[in-house]
């Protein structure tokens, strides 16, 4: 057990997406992880329903990441990533690209989500100028769409909370496409829901409106996770893709939470048999261990960039692209990922998983329940004026029980380790279904 840290201890660190001074009056405080368990400052396990934030698909504390990361940052702590490389960068793209079955051919590696959702906008900016389009400068995203916290990724998100603060200083020329999400049409499906489809003909409307020869590229999750879980329904993203090949746009998949297992399949252009042009991903890319995101693109869009003159074809790349560390835990999670048949396990308890969540079904305020792979959500009635109060409050009550579990406005959103046993989908939903029968 940990001594407590007192309130002068806490006041220092700005939490990020944080209420701070409700946290610091009553902290929820993790000092070590292992396998499927958190534990708290107190010693209680917990047991963790969201994989960290998404980003822990191997499970705590795996062995052959621990001493890969280990490894080394005793061998190569740091190398300079500009006009400098080290041999496991390049060896972890190769591996990347495998991952992919080859269809994607270049990684262009970020720091985090945000960076690579930022890198994928201005590669399609410039492969566009590149091929001499440069009118070709709009961008559209969609409604609820969450792509990080830099400016291009707030800009074509579409969570007003995240923008009403910055407002004219978001960039401009950016459109978003209507969100999918629809109760009345769609609740408590399993899969894809079949209501929607039509809404991706939306992008025709602006493609009529601003005129193809001004866009850019359409960037959108295949399944929106933080916002409350929004599973595109059946086609849909097929008709995107179809739109923006036929208007010369291109498609580009925000795969931070998706990439890396989340449906049984390394990516999710794998689950919908869907290719976008470019897609992004983090997270999971490294287990979390490391902070990492990579960028892939098809050979199309790197052979524009390579075709022009010599010299720096991209005016972009950060400090910490291609750290030694991360791509020590990348690597070694790939090995895990390809050795230890983690998408096998996954998908050999995804039902068991989808079924679990389903049984909740005719609890108190619990209006919709929708899965895909190993992704629950489970939405409940708002309490009027209040919205977000009761889900934050089964937050809460999960917490002092032993389980992890994740909110956003009203919605709970479920997405374990992928090694999760049919003994902890008991534990997760057994526990979860007693604190929605007493929820106020
Ligand atoms: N895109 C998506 C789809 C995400 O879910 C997230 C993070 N939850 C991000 C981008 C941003 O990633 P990061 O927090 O690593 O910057």
């Amino acid at each position: 057990m940990n001594k407590p840290l007192s309130a002068s201890d806490l006041s220092a660190y700005w939490m990020p997406y944080t209420a701070n001074r409700n946290f610091k009056a009553s902290p929820r405080m993790l000092v070590s992880a292992e396998g499927m368990y958190y534990r708290d400052d107190a010693g209680n396990a917990i047991l963790d329903g969201t994989a960290g934030l998404w980003c822990v698909p191997l499970g705590h504390a795996q062995p052959k990441i621990v001493s890969a990361v280990q490894k080394a940052v005793a061998t190569l702590d740091y190398a300079p990533s500009f006009q400098l490389g080290h041999p496991m960068a390049f060896e972890l793209a190769e591996r990347l690209k495998q991952y992919t079955g080859g269809r994607y051919s270049q990684v262009f590696y970020t720091g985090s989500g945000s960076e690579a959702v930022d890198t994928a906008l201005k590669i399609a900016l410039a492969y566009h100028r590149s091929r001499g389009d440069a009118t070709r400068t709009r961008l559209i995203g969609r409604e609820r769409g969450y792509h990080g916290v830099g400016f291009g990724g707030m800009s074509v998100g579409g969570i007003g909370g995240n923008r009403k603060t910055f407002n004219s200083a978001l960039l401009q020329g950016v459109d978003h496409l209507p969100h999918t999400h629809n109760l009345e049409k769609n609740a408590f499906t399993k899969g894809e829901p079949e209501y929607g489809t039509h809404l991706a003909d939306e992008l025709e409307r602006l493609v009529t409106l601003h005129d193809a020869s001004n866009i850019a590229a359409v960037i959108v999750e295949p399944v929106a996770g933080s916002t409350g879980v929004l599973i595109p329904p059946k086609g849909y993203l097929q008709r995107l893709r179809d739109i923006c090949t036929k208007h010369g746009i291109l498609l580009i998949f925000d795969e931070v939470i998706t990439g890396f297992g989340r449906l049984g399949t390394p990516f999710a252009s794998d689950y919908f048999g869907v290719d976008p042009d470019i897609f992004t991903t983090a997270k999971g890319l490294t287990n979390g261990v490391v902070p990492m995101g990579a960028v892939f693109v098809k050979p199309h869009i790197h052979d524009a960039f390579m075709n022009g003159p010599d010299g720096i074809e991209l005016f972009h790349g950060y400090t910490y692209s291609g750290h030694p560390l991360a791509c020590a835990a990348g690597l070694a999670s790939l090995d895990i990922f390809e050795q230890d048949g983690i998408l096998e396990h996954a998908n050999s308890v995804a039902d068991y998983w989808q079924e679990a969540a389903h049984s909740l079904r005719g609890l108190p305020h619990v209006i919709d329940i929708r899965t895909i792979g190993m992704i629950v959500g489970i939405e409940l009635a708002s309490i009027p004026g209040k919205v977000g109060a009761r889900a934050y409050d089964a937050f809460r009550r999960a917490f002092n029980d032993g389980i992890l579990i994740r909110v956003t406005g009203d919605i709970i959103a479920l997405s374990p380790p992928l090694v999760i046993e049919k003994k902890h989908i008991d534990e997760l939903f057994g526990k979860l279904a007693a604190i929605l029968k007493t929820l106020d």
